[in-house]
């Protein structure tokens, strides 16, 4: 059984898991694994599958051909290989930026990849093989995520920042925290509904909340130090980790190295005080909603 499965809230944290990882076939080798366990007696019931990877071979091969994220002061870009030598890129700025856009989109977004010169330079023989497009309010939340007679799950009810990759997994996590509403309304169990809705509802503003604080600051100048020189002094780096691997809604003690995490962020801030209130101003400018003022490209 894959790992990350293992850390869904549906199963002990106790269970042994581990992920197979090969070019080809590795779900036949996890079965295969699985056979065994159970044969020598060492296992009684095992889960093991796979998912199709293969399209992703070249990711094995080089990193240059993995995902990337590239990150400055107040935008970040996505770089995803798909197939064929088709690559996908699409930045992600500040308001004020797009609300400034003065030529058209194709040569704004050619001008936003030469922002980042490391990109520019992966790009130099590509071609762009779409038209850009643009879109704005790109986060959003509901107030509510549930009513009498439904459940909002996924993107239905929030979608924050995929900087961090975290939507398939909230929308998983919601999908089993809502199936347990419907089987509890189905047996027309009021205790037992009461106590899924309620679980529902952390589920669903629990995950956003917790990705949000990172996503606020992610190309924010502090925050870079420490992803740059991580350490895992107190367990901070390990906290970091759970939480960015999505493991935020089970029994793992990631509290006290979060806490510590987001204070030594805070002092950072305070040391480098000059830094962070001229970047806390810059992210101000570029975020009001004032069609008066102009960019800011300092
Ligand atoms: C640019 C970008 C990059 C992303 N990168 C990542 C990433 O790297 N990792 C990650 O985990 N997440 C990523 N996400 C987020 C992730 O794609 C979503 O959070 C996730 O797909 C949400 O799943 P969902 O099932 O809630 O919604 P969706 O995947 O949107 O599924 C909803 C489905 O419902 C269908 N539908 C809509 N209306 C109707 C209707 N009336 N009748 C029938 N069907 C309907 C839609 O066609 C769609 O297929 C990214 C998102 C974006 C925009």
């Amino acid at each position: 059984m894959w790992r990350g499965v293992s850390l869904l809230p549906q199963f002990p944290k106790e269970i042994p898991a581990f992920s197979v990882n090969r070019a080809c076939a590795s779900s036949n080798q996890a079965v295969t694994a699985a056979h065994d366990q159970i044969a020598f007696g060492h296992a009684d019931v095992i889960l093991a599958g796979g998912v199709e990877s293969l399209s992703d071979v070249p990711i094995l091969a080089s990193r240059r051909l993995a995902t990337n994220h590239f990150t400055g002061w107040g935008y970040w870009i996505w770089f995803i290989p798909l197939k064929d030598g088709i690559t996908s890129v699409g930045a992600v700025v500040w308001p004020y930026y797009m609300k400034n856009r003065d030529k058209p989109l194709r040569e704004y977004f050619l001008e936003t990849i030469a922002r980042c010169p490391a990109l520019q330079a992966r790009l130099a023989n590509a071609e762009l093989v779409a038209e850009p497009e643009a879109t704005g309010n790109y986060s959003y939340s509901c107030d509510r995520c549930q009513g009498d007679n439904y459940v909002m799950l996924g993107d239905a009810f929030a979608f924050v920042d995929p900087v961090f990759s975290s939507g398939v997994m909230l929308a998983m996590n919601s999908a089993f925290a809502g199936v347990e509403v419907v089987e509890a309304r189905l047996a027309a169990d009021r205790v037992a509904e009461a106590r899924a809705r309620k679980r529902f509802d952390h589920v669903m503003r629990h995950g956003p909340k917790e990705f949000s604080w990172f996503i606020y600051r992610v190309t924010n100048p502090t925050m870079r130090d420490l992803f740059m020189s991580p350490s895992d002094r107190m367990d901070m780096k390990k906290a970091l980790l759970s939480v960015l691997a999505g493991d935020i809604f089970g029994d793992t003690p990631i509290r006290r190295g979060l806490r510590l995490f987001k204070a030594a962020y805070y002092v950072f801030s305070l040391v480098h005080l000059r830094r962070t209130v001229a970047a806390w101003r810059r992210r101000a400018f570029n975020i009001r909603d004032d069609s008066e003022m102009r960019l800011s490209r300092s």
